[in-house]
């Protein structure tokens, strides 16, 4: 079976032309001139994209589906997040499996498997989260490295719920991992800082929303990254910065990388989208999430970051925490789940914001949501158009724009964190292993159709004179 996508403004790595695209199968075949392809594949389903922006479907690499908080699950299984992801234009995500504290990180990753092949929906590779650094952890670092896991993700926060590890188990981690070509994606926010300055608000009664982010200022997020950067130049242990948030934090990922040190770092649409502005709204417990949401100046570097090399891509983060369950934690931001949706709309944001607000351009764009996410975390697939992909395509409409609301979500979160923002760049077709899988908002694929992907070494676009 043929597909035909004419006369799109196609995004190939030459830059943006107005081309047909043809997917055979499940990967795609040729690129051809506009108006040309139709009648040299007859019988193929054709999609006239004319006016419309076809780029390489966006990889995700940092996602929570399925996670609880307090006796509750996030909205979103690896079935309806993947629906979500597909409608914002995504086709291939990272999430996490976990290691129980003393457990095998084998086990933690095939439980993660059953429960993702249960119903998902799109493509996925798994981050390792590890939270105990044991011998017999080492040991499986080979095994996990051959079923195709190629980062381990550690917490420098988060000792309450058995997730942070120590600066010597992390040391020990990045030794032997790198020994074994994985590297660490961080949540990196210094605990000592935070555990303090939280423990003295709560205890002034200072317990509003906007406390979480008075109690993590932007020193926490540098002086962890300042740390993880030092064990990666000496164990040659690669790091990737997770939700980097503290736009003082670029400079560091700048200079790591100048130096031909194996850094990346993301930043994520909320925080290109929103301020701690947020936080002291009535609903300012919905803006909760770590590190936190910095103020419009904080904003702009974050961009300027973007534009050059300073920050590698743009994930969303997504935890789809209800109403009900943000405001379980109340009346104390402390206890209030961390986490924000945005799996679906980092499509639209960044589109808007970066593209038709002239931040970036359209090449750029595509590099920050589809590109470097699926070179930097091993998606040999994936990310671009070319023959011998495979046929992810997201078609968006420039033109139309939508104000956005709690029923922009396909899934039913009871909020929606940019409500009365108006935007453009929506996908309206996903096209998925040479499928289309949604159409204007309508999913048209099958649950369980997703499917794990071993992941290969990452390309961290270092220029070539620094590298290692
Ligand atoms: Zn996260």
């Amino acid at each position: 079976m043929s597909l035909v996508v004419a006369n799109g403004k196609v995004v190939t790595p030459e830059g943006a032309r107005i081309l047909d695209v043809v997917a055979e199968g499940e990967k795609i075949a040729a690129l051809m001139p506009a108006g040309t392809a139709a009648a040299a594949y007859p019988g193929a389903e054709v999609i006239d994209a004319t006016g419309l922006i076809v780029i390489p479907a966006g990889v995700d690499p940092h996602v929570h589906l399925l996670v609880g908080f307090m006796g509750q699950r996030s909205v979103y299984d690896f079935g309806s997040g993947g629906i979500a992801a597909l409608r914002g234009g995504t086709t291939a995500i990272v999430d996490f499996a976990l290691q129980r504290c003393g457990n095998s990180m084998l086990k933690g990753l095939a439980h993660r498997r059953r429960q993702a092949e249960a119903n998902v929906t799109l493509d996925y590779g798994l981050h390792l989260i590890v939270t105990d650094v044991g011998p017999e952890t080492l040991k499986e670092l080979p095994e996990l490295r051959a079923q195709g896991v190629t980062t381990l993700k550690v917490y420098t926060v988060y000792e309450e719920d058995g997730l942070k590890l120590e600066d010597g188990q992390l040391y020990a981690l990045m030794e032997e991992a790198a020994k074994h070509d994985l590297s660490i994606v961080l949540h990196a926010e210094n605990a000592g800082i935070v555990e303090r300055l939280r423990a003295e608000a709560v205890a002034s009664g200072h317990t509003a929303p906007r406390w979480h982010a008075l109690t993590r200022p932007p020193v926490v997020e540098i002086e962890a990254i300042s740390r993880a950067i030092a064990f990666c130049r000496a164990t040659g242990c690669g790091v990737h910065i997770l939700h980097l948030a503290a736009a003082d934090a670029i400079a560091l990922v700048e200079d790591a990388r100048a130096e031909g040190l194996p850094v990346t770092a993301e930043t994520c649409t909320h925080y290109l989208a929103l301020t701690d502005e947020a936080l002291e709204r009535d609903n300012g417990h919905e803006y909760i999430l770590s590190p936190p949401l910095r103020d419009a100046a904080n904003q702009e570097r974050l961009w300027r970051g973007l534009v050059r090399d300073g920050l590698q891509l743009v994930a969303s983060d997504e935890v789809s925490y209800s109403a009900e369950a943000k405001a379980m934690g109340l009346p104390s931001f402390a206890t209030v789940a961390n986490g924000i949706t945005g799996i679906e709309a980092r499509l639209p944001l960044l589109y808007t914001l970066g593209v038709d607000q002239g931040r970036i351009g359209l090449s750029r764009f595509v590099e920050l949501f589809s590109t470097a996410p699926a070179r930097i975390f091993g998606f040999a697939d994936k990310g671009c158009i070319a023959p011998g992909y495979d046929a992810d395509l997201a078609i968006i409409d420039p033109q139309t724009r939508r104000v956005m609301s709690p029923e922009s979500d396909y899934g039913d979160i009871g909020y929606n964190s940019y409500t009365g923002m108006e935007l453009t760049g929506f996908a309206t077709h996903t096209i998925y292993r040479g499928k289309v899988v949604v159409r204007h908002g309508e999913f048209l694929g099958s649950e369980g159709q997703g499917r794990f992907i071993a992941r290969i070494s990452p390309d961290r676009f270092l220029p070539e004179e620094g590298r290692k």
